[in-house]
């Protein structure tokens, strides 16, 4: 039986929220503090509200402390994504080995708004318009605007990409913390394509792409029949584009079969805020034993493989997990997370930014659908041995950094294959299977990963 310790967990957003209910379920003290007002009782501003898909390193730790059933009611199945060209042409690639495979979508803002729901039925008290301005942790205290300076055992920081405990981890910590933020350069804009006579304009069970080189538009349905669309182009071009007329030239030029579905777009784009994309690395995520970063709080990365969330769940997975496999030592718990967290949040930075490019530029080529067409075909005739990198990421609990290790081995293989073929049909099966057997699965068996932990 642990001891109940007295816990503050700084920021309400999505893992803030997931790690409170689930630190109050084990009998601590929970406090949260969240500098915003209470989401439920605001009106989403508009641009803001973020279509998330999630996958199952973020269903895992939500099914374990029975919110999945709850959660999955507020989201929508999505089984591959649908490419548009300029000429207004479709190609669509399934995501999963078969049907059974989705991922799902909700939107931040309602799911947010349900955590933080079952956090106050758990019993966790929550503190709204209360920043974090001040950690002292010599003392153990914090200081939140509103609500005082309090005590704390164990404080964990979600407060997100501008994280302030991050920042006083590093005041602390002095020359022994890295910190870096690395700009992508590209930036996005939310836009709305409303729903057509209460339905939705096109499928509903993609996620829609409009791969355009160095900039795209994606679209990802909301449970009321609409779509929420993100526009990403490089930073430069948001201030090129200020005028109406610039920006309508720019959009009709490369989306003119989304602008009949988008009849707002022009005024989405004048109205709604930019945001900023990039990738915040910190090192370390913890100081001795009372205090752990999570989430955006330590590993912000780009959007594009759909895991920031889910990385973030997974960080309180783990935690839970190590509080299981060493009860109230929180030294031993607090070092083995910053010790397997952190390359795993670095690795998932890293193919973040990687998909950047797979999706603006590669999923419209060729040579890339060829590619994803073998690798569906390896998965689907040896689903034993042979997994997508995507699908490893996506549909496994295998940890990020070792999906991106076997990625390089996996990479190596489909060049062979994919080599002088112009069908995923002239495939060398045979030798699919022997480099499979040669090269992937002993990477498999020396870390101890059977085909099982292939399936979630
Ligand atoms: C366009 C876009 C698309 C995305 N798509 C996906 C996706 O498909 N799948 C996915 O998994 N992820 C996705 N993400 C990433 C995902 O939104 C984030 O990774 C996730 O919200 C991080 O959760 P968090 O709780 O760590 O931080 P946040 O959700 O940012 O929560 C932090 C909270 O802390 C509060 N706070 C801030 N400062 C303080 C303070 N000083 N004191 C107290 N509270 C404070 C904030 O108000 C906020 O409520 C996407 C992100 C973007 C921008």
């Amino acid at each position: 039986m642990e001891k109940p310790k007295k816990i503050i967990v700084t920021g309400a957003g999505l893992v803030g929220s997931l790690l409170a209910i689930a630190l109050k379920k084990r009998g601590h003290d929970v406090v949260l503090f969240e500098k915003r007002p209470d989401m439920r009782k605001q009106k989403l501003s508009a641009g803001k509200s973020i279509n998330l898909i999630i996958t199952a390193k973020g269903i895992k730790p939500l099914q374990d402390l029975n919110l999945w059933e709850t959660v999955k009611a507020i989201t929508l199945p999505i089984q591959g994504r649908t490419m548009h060209s300029v000429a207004g042409e479709l190609a669509y690639q399934p995501y999963g080995k078969d049907k059974t495979e989705c991922n799902h979508s909700v939107s931040r803002g309602e799911l947010n708004r349900l955590l933080i729901s079952e956090a106050e039925k758990a019993g966790v008290r929550i503190h709204f318009d209360a920043p974090l301005t001040n950690l002292d942790l010599k003392s153990k205290t914090a200081h939140f605007e509103n609500s005082g300076t309090i005590q704390y055992d164990l404080l964990f920081g979600t407060d997100g990409t501008g994280s302030a405990t991050r920042q006083a981890l590093i005041e602390a910590l002095g020359n022994k913390a890295e910190y870096k933020v690395e700009p992508l350069g590209t930036d996005y804009k939310e836009m709305t394509m409303p729903a057509m006579n209460g339905k939705f304009a096109m499928d509903e069970h993609s996620l829609h792409i409009w791969p355009r080189g160095n900039h795209m538009l994606m679209g990802l349905p909301d449970r009321e029949g609409s779509f929420t669309m993100t526009l990403y182009m490089p930073k430069e071009w948001f201030e090129e584009f200020k005028s109406p007329e610039a920006f309508q030239n720019y959009f009709k030029k490369y989306y003119p079969d989304a602008i009949p579905l988008m009849p707002d777009y022009v005024e989405d784009y004048a109205s709604h805020p930019h945001g900023f994309l990039g990738i915040v690395r910190m090192k370390p995520w913890i100081y001795e034993d009372q205090i752990a970063l999570l989430g955006d709080a330590c590993h912000a990365m780009v959007p594009f493989f759909g895991q920031g969330m889910n990385s973030g769940f997974s960080d309180v997975q783990f935690l839970l997990d190590q509080m299981n496999a060493h009860p109230d030592d929180y030294k031993t718990i607090l070092k083995n997370y910053n010790d397997f967290q952190k390359p795993s949040g670095d690795a998932i930075a890293d193919m973040s930014r990687e998909n950047f490019t797979e999706m603006c530029e590669k999923v419209g080529d060729e040579k890339f659908l060829l590619r994803k067409k073998v690798e569906h075909r390896l998965e689907t005739t040896f689903p034993e041995k042979f997994r997508s990198r995507y699908g490893l990421v996506t549909y496994t609990l295998i940890p990020y950094h070792k999906v991106k290790e076997v990625g390089v081995i996996q990479d190596e293989v489909l060049d062979e294959l994919c080599l002088g073929i112009k069908n995923a049909d002239e495939v060398n099966m045979p030798l699919a299977e022997k480099l499979i057997d040669q090269k992937i699965s002993p990477w498999f068996k020396a870390q101890g990963l059977t085909p099982e932990r292939f399936r979630f």
